[in-house]
């Protein structure tokens, strides 16, 4: 009898959201990851997480603009899961600690690029911290056993998996292993949002024991990374800034583009503006365009945007006075492991959850869907994991 009955792999929210819920299940859980258990890409996210709960929206206004934002590429049976379960995952949060902000007796919703209605939550613009510390901290009180510094090197069926020094035996595993942005733009010679974990090699692990993965090409570049100052590039300006008023103009200070529009389009839009020449030069010559923030409220930047407006001005820069400036960068890997609504790949017993699977988001992610698909997926694959387990 193996020693354990699944063994997740990866600490961002969907590897955390798995471990809890398969051990609340009654699963004995072990969970390894690369580095320390907080490194992931989870914990960067600012903007938010998407969830219908305005009186003028719906799962299925939810799923629609999902839809639309794919270009009519996602997998509408996992988008129904996602856009149903949300309300009841921002619940799941909250028991565990999460405070989203709130005001008028509601959430405080914004609208992200892509969506028809206001439907983002947010906490603060750490709300990928607040969630991972949530979800850690339950994890940390569990009996599940974590792993740390033991990345993935080999799965062999039944399974066995090779987890820096340890072998570990498991009915079910569920690879939560993140994205590989990170080494993809260093591949590129480009900048990344990404954290230096997330470099796809699990994926890879995941194929070559014959795993099926759809649209792994579709890469996404986040619209606003940071140009200026220096250490503020590759910095992802929070979609937010958007949601609460900030526009792209050109350098003749000109609207060039719906700055709410889906991602791909807005990042192709600035692409395309630079190569019209139309676009300005960051002092150490690379190409930007301005993002005017000074028309966003200060009570809304205050509130939704404190973390972004705090690295700005520490930097030398503040949003709230002069606009910045801005350029697409490499940011989310929309492709991934072919999975079906328990988060189960095309391998018995291997499931997967968050940003390594596929599907969701077809060829375009909107912004606040990936922490919402790392929490339902992740309780699916959780649970599916621990009951596949016990058969
Ligand atoms: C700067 C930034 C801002 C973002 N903002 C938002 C936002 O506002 N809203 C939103 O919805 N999404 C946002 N995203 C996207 C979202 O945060 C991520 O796509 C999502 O959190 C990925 O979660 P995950 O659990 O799949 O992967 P990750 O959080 O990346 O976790 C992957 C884990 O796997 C581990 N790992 C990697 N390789 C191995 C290996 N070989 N063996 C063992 N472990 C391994 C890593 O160390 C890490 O612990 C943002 C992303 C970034 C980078």
């Amino acid at each position: 009898m193996p020693a354990y009955d699944v063994l997740v792999i990866g600490s961002g929210a969907s590897g955390l959201a798995a471990a809890l819920s398969a051990e609340r299940s009654g699963a004995r859980v072990a969970l390894a990851t690369k580095g320390s258990i907080q490194s992931c890409n989870s914990a960067k996210a600012q903007g938010g997480i998407q969830a219908a709960f305005g009186d003028d929206d719906s799962p299925e206004q939810h799923a629609e603009d999902v839809w639309k934002s794919s270009h009519e590429t996602a997998n509408m049976e996992l988008v129904t899961v996602l856009t149903s379960e949300a309300p009841s995952a921002i619940h799941w949060l909250e028991e565990l600690g999460v405070e989203f902000t709130r005001e008028n007796g509601g959430y405080r919703l914004a609208r992200c690029g892509g969506a028809t209605r206001k439907r983002l939550l947010q906490v603060g613009d750490r709300t990928g911290h607040a969630i991972t510390k949530a979800l850690r901290d339950a994890v940390e009180a569990s009996t599940v056993t974590v792993l740390p510094n033991s990345p993935l090197r080999g799965l062999d069926e039944g399974w066995k998996a090779t987890v820096g020094e340890h072998e570990v035996e498991a009915s079910t595993v569920i690879l939560a292993a993140g994205g590989r942005c990170f080494k993809e733009a260093e591949v590129r010679g480009e900048l990344s949002t990404n954290h230096p974990g997330a470099t796809g090699e699990v994926t890879q692990i995941a194929l070559d024991a014959g795993a099926e993965a759809r649209d792994l090409d579709a890469l996404q570049y986040h619209p606003n990374g940071g140009s200026w100052p220096q250490n503020m590039q590759g910095y992802s300006i929070p979609e937010t800034t958007r949601a609460y008023g900030a526009v792209l103009l050109n350098a003749d200070g000109e609207e060039f583009t719906d700055s709410l529009g889906p991602r791909d389009v807005v990042a192709q839009a600035i692409v395309d503006e630079v190569a019209k020449g139309k676009g300005v030069q960051t002092p150490d010559g690379r190409p930007a365009v301005y993002l005017d923030t000074t028309r966003i409220a200060r009570e809304d930047a205050e509130i939704s945007l404190p973390y972004m407006l705090r690295r700005y001005r520490s930097a030398g820069v503040d949003p709230l006075a002069e606009k910045i400036l801005t350029y697409p960068v490499l940011h989310y890997q929309n492709g991934g492991l072919v999975i079906d609504t328990d988060a189960k790949t095309t391998l018995d017993g291997v499931y997967a959850c968050g940003e390594i699977a596929g599907g969701t988001h077809g060829r375009n992610r909107m912004m606040g869907n990936s922490l919402l698909e790392c929490v339902v997926f992740g309780r699916r694959a959780g649970r599916a994991a621990a009951t596949a387990a016990r058969q």
